[in-house]
């Protein structure tokens, strides 16, 4: 439970208006708003896309090299006349000719405002008919240009290292954040798009893709309250505000400890196996008779692995798992607050209101698909969970356990790390001999070089390295590459931020900077945008993407990845995929724009090419001697990361179980005695597996706030890709033909085709489609997640 899930990693669930952000971007190098073709956008040289990652002198000296020629080349090209053109000479980030300082990110998120009042006052004043028939089409513009300047700034304020910038960034998002506001609350808006979805004549003129964008969006204009009494809605935007400030309250005050150190006797460490250099680094109370042990830092990490008390570890063990009682406070008045929403809302639970239009439809559908993983995983856990009980018992003299019940009876939250160890370093000496690091095999240059050969094999595209401009870029070891399709050339661009900065966090990110959608007949300004041209030679605005990562480079410069790492990239570039596969003509439903519990499969799916020996062998070679890595290294690792896998699934399953009891309507019933703290131990108690009958963890669960009763997304993702993957990869992960099928059903649609629909196909299930109670079911059954 103290392992955050990848869900983490980015968070898709924004406010109407902002679901659809999309971004700057601008020049093609040679060109200005002119589709990016293949000619037009080779480099004159290729780089090595491998050695463009590890080696950071051949990637300057590449640069400099095709500068030179571009130089030359521009200046007699046929299109030296865009020379003129101020864009064409200017620079800035993701090749925007604004952003070339905070000052042009202002003016930038000027002059978006300013055509997006422009728009909004067109569709008011333009009741023709062919007005109206636009009128989806305009909200989409709409969003359009407000969401590429918040999730730019949003991008900045995380990522960018310059202090100016990150100010810029922050006043502009609070100006778009507050018209956002306004927009989400105009009643008129929201009842003509209500008017042209509903009449015949004006709705016959619309596409699907429309229609469903319309709807969307008017389902989300319900969800902010627009409909209600004026006093009511008053209510409902003074509650969402109240939920913002004590949810933000909550998260900061998540990694506070309830007590800074605790007490243990000093005979009592003495006397255990602890190492003496730990030890010595413990101070003593007034007394003299205890130590005193942090409750930060690494020693009572160090402790629960190497104390063989368990007595001391337990108290260790709770101490870090403990929420002081204002922040039990604080999550039980957000939790009261979300369940006055949601009566305000006339919905049965705060969950019925969040899980509308989310693949798992309801709040019943919810607990069942966890109540059935529950069930799936508990004889794996019970297995799993074996050797350390028989360890124990052996080593307290007790009886060993006969049965499942009898493991979990013996196995608590505190002995997890201890037996663990101590059962890896039994391993270890057994070994007859030390086998070197996996990682010494794995360069972050031949991984991203082994996803663009994957990725050549299943969807037929592959990866460039692109030089950029000085402007261009945030950090002067980010990485561009121009996504090429076989059929259809350039398809998006990947800006990758990988490398270790001080300032830059250290979770792993997916931004959207700006996603794929078909041009509109008069774009506002093509000078930002950088465009496609897909196989029916309709034009599109190229997908932008940033991949932010915090890998460490030695000090020789190589930067080599663990298994989890590689787990992690081939993660994030299963969203990238997501992004520059998408072909839907809005952006409100392109690629990752879609239910927020479907969101993350491909990118998990990309998880299990990433566990897949025959994919590790294909990439892994020595960094040094460029040896291919030995198979059973391969398996070896393989199968140690796998240890305890079923308890890390099990213990996912509680987290989302306990987000769904803190948003049912048993809160709803029982606000005024309501206690979040029962609710949690009593979960605990009922499930059984390393219960925790002793403290208020509930208080350190912050994602309690961030995914309000969604937070079953993530294993819900895990179990569908599981599935994918037996289906369509496991017998040959190349397979071009399965990969077309991943593709033409889930990747290209975004969130124009119901995800149901997409599963039911991929996976050859026509039952499915109805995405009932069966469908849950049958997705839950699964093993090996
Ligand atoms: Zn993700």
């Amino acid at each position: 439970m103290y392992i955050y899930p990848r869900l983490q990693r980015q968070f898709y669930l924004k406010p109407l208006f902002y679901r659809y952000a999309k971004s700057k971007l601008n020049l093609s190098q040679l060109s200005l708003n002119r589709p990016l073709t293949k000619a037009a956008y080779a480099p004159q040289e290729v780089i090595d896309l491998k050695r463009g990652f590890d080696d950071e002198i051949y990637w300057e000296e590449s640069k400099a090299r095709i500068k030179q020629q571009c130089t030359y080349q521009n200046a007699h090209s046929l299109f030296s006349k865009f020379k003129n053109n101020n864009s064409h000479d200017s620079d800035g980030l993701f090749e925007n000719p604004y952003l070339d300082s905070p000052k042009g990110l202002r003016q930038f998120s000027k002059d978006s405002l300013k055509y997006a009042h422009e728009l909004v006052n067109k569709m008011k004043s333009d009741t023709s008919k062919d007005g109206l028939t636009k009128y989806v089409l305009r909200l989409d513009q709409l969003s359009d240009t407000l969401c590429r300047v918040i999730d730019l700034c949003e991008f900045i304020r995380s990522v960018h290292p310059d202090n100016s910038f990150i100010e810029a960034a922050q006043s502009c998002h609070e100006e778009m954040f507050e018209f956002m506001n306004i927009l989400n609350t105009d009643v008129d808006l929201c009842k003509t798009l209500a008017y042209v979805l509903e009449d015949p004549e004006i709705s016959a003129g619309l596409s699907q893709e429309e229609m469903k964008v319309g709807k969307i969006l008017l389902e989300d204009f319900k969800k902010s309250g627009i409909y209600m009494n004026p006093e009511a809605r008053d209510q409902f935007i003074s509650l969402s505000q109240d939920i913002s400030i004590v949810g933000q309250d909550f998260i900061t005050n998540v990694d506070v400890v309830q007590d800074s150190y605790i007490s243990v006797p000093v005979r009592d460490l003495d006397a255990d196996e602890v190492s003496p250099v730990v030890i010595n680094q413990l101070s003593k109370d007034i007394t003299g008779y205890h130590y005193k042990i942090p409750c930060y830092g690494s020693i009572p990490f160090i402790l629960l692995r190497t104390c063989q008390n368990e007595n001391i570890r337990s108290k260790i063990w709770s101490s870090l798992h403990s929420s002081s009682k204002e922040q039990i406070n604080r999550l039980t008045q957000l939790v009261k607050l979300r369940a006055i929403l949601a009566r305000i809302m006339r919905k049965d639970s705060y969950a019925a209101y969040q899980l509308e239009g989310k693949m798992a439809k309801n709040p019943h559908d919810v607990k069942m698909f966890l109540e059935s993983l529950i069930q799936f995983t508990r004889g794996a856990t019970a297995k799993e969970l074996k050797p350390i009980a028989d360890m124990k018992c052996k080593s307290l003299g007790d009886p060993l356990p006969q049965n499942d019940e009898e493991v979990f009876l013996n196995v608590r939250p505190w002995d997890r790390d201890y037996y663990s160890f101590q059962l890896k370093s039994q391993k270890e000496q057994n070994k007859p001999f030390q086998s070197p690091p996996l990682s010494m095999y794995f360069t972050i240059g031949s991984v991203i070089d082994g996803l663009s050969d994957i990725f050549q094999k299943i969807y037929g595209i592959s990866f460039a390295l692109s030089p950029t401009k000085p402007k261009e870029i945030w950090a002067p070891d980010v990485r561009k590459i121009i996504v090429t399709s076989e059929k259809e050339g350039p398809i998006g661009v990947i800006y990758c931020d990988l490398f270790e900065r001080q300032g830059k966090p250290s979770s792993p990110a997916h931004f959207t900077v700006c996603c794929s959608r078909e041009m509109y007949s008069k774009e506002n300004n093509e000078k930002i945008m950088q465009i496609g041209v897909d196989s029916n030679d309709v034009k599109f605005q190229l997908p932008i993407i940033s991949l932010v990562c915090s890998f460490t480079r030695s000090s020789e410069g190589a930067c080599l990845l663990q298994l989890n790492e590689i787990e992690t990239l081939f993660h994030e570039m299963g969203h990238a995929m997501h992004s520059m596969l998408g072909r839907t003509k809005l952006q409100n439903i392109s690629g990752t724009r879609c239910a927020t519990d479907f969101v993350e499969l491909p990118s998990i799916l990309m998880e299990h090419f990433a566990r897949d020996e025959r994919v590790l062998s294909n990439i892994g070679r020595h960094y040094l001697s460029g040896e291919q890595v030995p198979i059973n290294l391969v398996r070896d690792q393989l199968r140690e990361s796998s240890f305890l896998q079923n308890c890390e699934t099990f213990a996912q399953a509680k987290m989302s179980m306990l987000d769904q009891r803190l948003h049912d309507e048993d809160v709803i019933e029982n606000i005024d005695t309501l206690n979040v703290v029962k609710i949690y131990q009593d979960l605990e108690k009922e499930l059984k597996v390393l219960v925790d009958d002793k403290t208020n963890w509930c208080g350190k669960f912050g994602h309690l706030f961030g995914y309000g009763a969604t937070y079953y997304s993530y294993l819900f993702d895990r179990a569908i890709a599981a599935k994918i993957w037996d289906h369509l990869f496991a017998k040959n992960p190349y397979s071009r033909d399965n990969g077309d099928i991943f593709k033409n059903n889930v990747l290209k649609w975004g969130g124009l085709k119901d995800p149901w629909n997409c599963v039911a196909d991929v996976l050859d299930n026509p039952e499915l489609k109805k995405g009932d109670t069966n469908a849950i079911k049958y997705i839950a059954e699964v093993e090996d997640l």
